[in-house]
């Protein structure tokens, strides 16, 4: 064991007690069963919607149970630290309605932000140092390579262990012989684990056994960076204790580090967290299951989802729906408002499914008021398509009357967005200032029908064009244009006869159609021209003809 003058040395001459900091982050004053989460992203890059996933959990379960959730951003790679992924975790947070209730701007528990929290880790590492419960540790990289390839020779297990630990039992005169020459150094986890099996209880999983760590794992990181900072094991053991965070949310893929985390927080002297792991979300790739890949994958970005525009609310419902397979059976209001519980999540992975999402998503958009549709559709524009929000900050009773189409006072309004992305190639059509004139009669969208059926067509609904009123029936002067002009009055009769018919009054309809739309389907083309105004109508219609519009 170092001396303590030794230990000290290494330290702050000022650096506070343990003591200190447990006054300073006393026991929270909560109701009984109140929990307290954190979501603790690394900001090493952008937010994986698994994060998103994992802060959806924290969130409602802090608030259903009268305690609280608050963010920590674990940057101790300080390496890996990616400008801008702070700002895009709260972005992020914020559309998602899960911005947390704790953080530096209004919490009494911090800093929140790992690399300004030093001076607290420091205390208990020096802490552990002087109970012998860690050392220095000066191997170098070439050293920690011959000991793995000397345990691979021996058929031993990998690690920092036992006999492989060359500087756990290492004398003093040894250590300051290396500091005085100045060496780097980490300081390591004295490993107690004597036990084979460890056994544990997680708040998911229940009872788990596993082996118990044996490594001396690093707890502070080298010397030789200059902001000396713990490892992740380390910091989120003493941050959740002074945090006073009662239950960890995190992904399974540290499950395999509870042994090792059980043994820091037994060795600091705190109080157990209750672990809660939860599955990775999954992404099904030709006949099998993987991880939803960042590489892969551009769905793992949360930034898809604000991109394309999707609803807040029709994703969370559907990561919801992920945790807890019952509040998929459920309408939206009702799942959002009923809590996750842990009991209900399972073990392997859930399936992120797109062509889901966009189900629930068109569902949920469906309900939605004009209004409140248009509200979102210019917030997401603003970001993401800019002259569209120009066009619709323009013209506000347009895009009402376009979104009111089939969607207002009818029982099954339609589906026809997923996402904000999907409005332009969708409604694009009813702005001039988006529309683009069909002037080729030639046009494939006329579906193969020759200009010399197709201008016809526009300049007898131009020349005796009725606008859709109470009192017309709009399919009337539709049905008269095809006779006129020598169209089937039916697809029957034209099957029957098609060599006395220019062709059928679909396609005579389908004509008008794509003129007034640019597309081969719209909504009821009535409504439409409602909407449209006979001015622009007319214009529409005309473009075919060569002349420039009129009246
Ligand atoms: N910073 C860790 C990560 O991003 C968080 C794990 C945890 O929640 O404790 O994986």
């Amino acid at each position: 064991m170092l001396s303590n003058s030794l230990i000290d040395s290494l330290f702050p001459a000022g650096l506070p007690g343990p003591d200190e900091w447990e006054r300073r982050y006393p026991p929270r004053e909560l109701p009984p069963g109140a929990e307290v989460t954190r979501f603790s992203p690394s900001p090493t890059g952008y937010l994986h919607i698994g994060g998103v996933y994992v802060a959806i959990i924290d969130a409602d379960i802090a608030q259903h149970s009268g305690g609280t959730y608050l963010l920590r951003i674990e940057d101790t790679d300080q390496a890996r630290v990616t400008e801008g992924a702070v700002d895009q975790f709260a972005d992020a947070l914020t559309y998602f309605s899960i911005s947390p209730q704790e953080d530096d701007l209004n919490g009494r528990y911090g800093p929140y932000v790992q690399s300004s929290r030093q001076e607290i880790y420091l205390t208990y590492v020096r802490e552990l140092l002087r109970r012998g419960k860690a050392y220095l540790c000066f191997a170098t990289k070439a050293e920690l390579e011959d000991i793995s390839a000397r345990q691979r020779a021996a058929g031993a297990l990998p690690g920092y262990y036992g006999p492989w630990a060359i500087w756990r039992d290492a004398p003093e005169e040894q250590v300051r012989e290396r500091l005085a020459a100045g060496d780097p150094y980490v300081v390591r986890f004295r490993a107690p684990g004597t036990a084979a099996r460890v056994g544990f209880t997680d708040a998911i999983r229940g009872e788990l056994s596993a082996d118990d760590n044996r490594n001396d794992a690093v707890i502070l990181k080298s010397s030789d960076q200059p902001l000396r900072l713990p490892t992740y094991h380390f910091a989120h053991a003493v941050d959740d204790h002074l945090m006073r965070v009662s239950l960890v949310v995190r992904s399974d893929e540290w499950l395999s580090s509870v042994p090792l985390h059980l043994q820091l927080f037994d060795a600091l002297g705190f109080s157990r967290v209750r672990y809660a792991h939860v599955a990775p979300l999954m992404k099904q790739d030709g006949g099998s299951r993987r991880k939803l890949s960042k590489r892969k994958d551009p769905e793992a970005s949360v930034g898809f989802f604000i991109e394309q525009g999707y609803p807040a609310e029709a994703v969370q419902y559907y990561l919801r729906g992920l945790a807890n397979g019952k509040l998929a059976e459920m309408p939206l209001p009702e799942a959002l408002a009923t809590p996750i519980s842990l009991d209900d999540f399972g073990t392997a992975g859930p399936l992120v499914d797109l062509v889901k999402l966009d189900d629930i998503s068109a569902d949920h958009i469906a309900t939605l008021p004009a209004p409140v549709i248009l509200a979102q559709v210019i917030t997401w524009a603003q970001a993401y398509d800019p002259p569209l929000a120009e066009v619709l900050a323009a013209e506000p009773d347009l895009a009402l009357g376009a979104l009111a189409i089939e969607r207002e006072g009818v029982p099954n309004p339609r589906k026809d967005l997923r996402r904000w992305a999907d409005f332009r190639a969708v409604y694009g059509y009813f702005f001039p200032q988006i529309f683009e004139p069909v002037t080729d009669a030639a046009d494939p969208r006329f579906g193969g029908l020759d200009a010399g059926t197709v201008r016809p067509v526009a300049e007898e609904f131009g020349s005796r064009y009725q606008p859709p009123s109470a009192d017309t029936e709009w399919f009337g002067q539709i049905r008269d244009l095809a006779a006129r002009l020598g169209f089937a009055p039916n697809q029957k009769a034209y099957k029957q006869d098609p060599g006395s018919y220019r062709g059928s009054i679909r396609d005579a309809s389908q004509v008008i159609r794509v003129l007034l739309t640019g597309t081969t389907r719209s909504p009821d083309l009535a409504a439409v021209a409602g909407v449209l105004g006979t001015e622009e109508v007319l214009g529409r219609v005309r473009a075919v003809l060569g002349q420039p519009s009129e009246a």
